[in-house]
């Protein structure tokens, strides 16, 4: 019988109520299947909070949402049941596969610019006449863009907890943008968060890698397939790469090189953008985009909200919102982004460790407000590789508003002309925050509060 048809009147388990579980759960009740979710934080007449309530003998399968860990009690036990559990992904594979076999695939990964890379790629896909989708870690998941589905491509955005929990689903292009510190408290350790990022090579036709990260340049010597490459230097045969001012295609292009794009396209033209948006025309190139339309779309590409983002500017003080630097990778790429910040930073490190952010990245520090629950791990960090930079550590009875109010007063004091203030946290934010967008609203609206006047 067909995985379709066989749902019909089964029984089905998911693991988590939030985004990836609502749809999967829509999903498998339109398929005429009796939904379970179990969610360990919520409990109503829709989702459970114990496998107690249900027979395990009857669950045809379950469906895992991304950010449960495989030592979790209540997977581990529906697993020890004889359970196959599928990650989100691959139930959407196995659905597109039976309903919409021509559908292509193509995805990434990486420690940071995820969210910017798909949704360059799909600009450049759709200015190609292309009817491409970005989902997956990004706005919609890919079973809502399966069955019944008009897009033609969809560009998955990977976490490593999807990719950890995916083993069925295959890509016509992948690509991995960079391997830093994050998420270690899930992963248990950086080689495990590196191998699951890794992953990705073995699931897909055409593999895409950035070279200039260290990580994923040494990962690539180990690696028992070939890749393409993307540099910012001048690139070999088989590379993409930087000529002068021309990102130039060495490895997908008919002759010797082709330019794909100019760096004044991108905007921010600054490194670790352009390193994007190569990893972005890597993937469209590897589909079917053409070069005209890919330098096309960068031109009219903005990156989203609390991404480098400038709020507010006044008196030559650039007030710039990268709330979304929820690792140290990320705010090192925004510090090194500018000459003079007044650095906010903190919240929840999840394991990182902030000692190379704070030594390589100090010379552009001209002083520090810490917020949030791992404050102390950062002011550690610059008392010991930075003591001469200033630094005020918020404590931590304020939340919301009221904090970044105060944030917001202590860096207007600091800033002069040619200063910028900068919320790049290299911490997620849920000890004070609803998530890292409530956080980069809360600032720009208390910066708007306090000085557009
Ligand atoms: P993700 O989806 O991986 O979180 P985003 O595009 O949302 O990626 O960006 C997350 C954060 O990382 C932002 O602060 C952004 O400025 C920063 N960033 C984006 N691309 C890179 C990169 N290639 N290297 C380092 N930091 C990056």
């Amino acid at each position: 019988m067909k995985f379709l048809e066989s749902l019909k009147g089964s029984q089905t388990l998911i693991f988590g109520a939030g985004v990836t579980g609502t749809a999967a759960a829509e999903f498998l009740r339109d398929a005429g299947s009796k939904v379970h979710v179990i969610d360990e934080k919520e409990e109503s007449a829709e989702v459970i909070r114990s496998l107690e309530k249900i027979s395990l003998a009857e669950q045809r399968f379950a469906v895992v949402s991304p950010g449960w860990r495989p030592d979790n009690p209540l997977v581990r036990s529906a697993r020890g049941a004889g359970i196959e559990i599928l990650s989100e992904i691959d139930f959407a594979w196995r659905i597109k596969n039976e309903v919409n076999p021509g559908q292509i695939w193509v995805s990434l990964t990486g420690t940071n610019g995820k969210t910017t890379a798909v949704q360059m790629a799909e600009a450049m896909l759709k200015a190609s006449g292309i009817d491409a989708k970005a989902c997956g870690n990004v706005g919609d998941t890919a079973i809502a863009n399966v069955a019944g589905s008009k897009h033609t491509h969809l560009i998955l955005e990977l976490s490593s907890f999807q990719l950890s929990w995916s083993e069925v689903a295959k890509f016509k292009a992948s690509a991995l943008l960079n391997i830093a510190e994050d998420h270690i408290d899930w992963h248990g350790s950086f080689a495990e968060y590196a191998k699951a990022k890794f992953k990705i090579a073995k699931i897909c036709e055409i593999f895409i890698a950035n070279s200039d990260d260290s990580v994923v340049k040494t990962g690539l010597g180990n690696l028992d397939r070939s890749a393409i490459t993307y540099t910012l230097n001048t690139p070999a045969q088989g590379q993409i790469g930087l000529v002068e001012e021309l990102i130039v295609d060495r490895a997908f292009a008919t002759g010797d090189a082709e330019v794909i794009f100019e760096l004044q396209d991108v905007k921010p033209a600054i490194p670790h953008n352009v390193s994007n948006a190569m990893a972005a025309s890597g993937l469209a190139l590897s589909v079917g985009a053409k070069p005209a339309a890919i330098s096309s779309s960068l031109k009219s590409f903005h990156l989203d909200h609390h991404r480098l983002e400038v709020v507010f500017e006044k008196e030559g003080v650039r007030w710039i919102d990268d709330s979304k630097a929820t690792n140290p990778h990320a705010a090192k790429a925004a510090l090194y982004s500018q000459e003079s910040a007044i650095w906010i930073a903190g919240g929840l490190a999840k394991g990182a460790d902030m000692n190379e952010l704070v030594k390589s990245t100090s010379k552009r520090i001209k002083s520090a407000i810490l917020i949030g629950t791992d404050a102390p791990l950062i002011e550690a960090a610059l008392r010991k590789y930075a003591p001469q930079i200033p630094i005020e550590t918020l404590s931590l009875g304020k939340t919301g508003m009221e904090l970044m109010r105060e944030v917001v007063h202590l860096a207007n004091h600091q800033a002069a002309s040619g200063d910028t203030v900068l919320l790049a946290p290299a911490c997620a934010s849920m000890d004070q925050f609803k998530d890292y967008a409530d956080r980069g609203q809360c600032f720009a609206n208390a910066v708007k509060e306090a000085l557009d006047v």
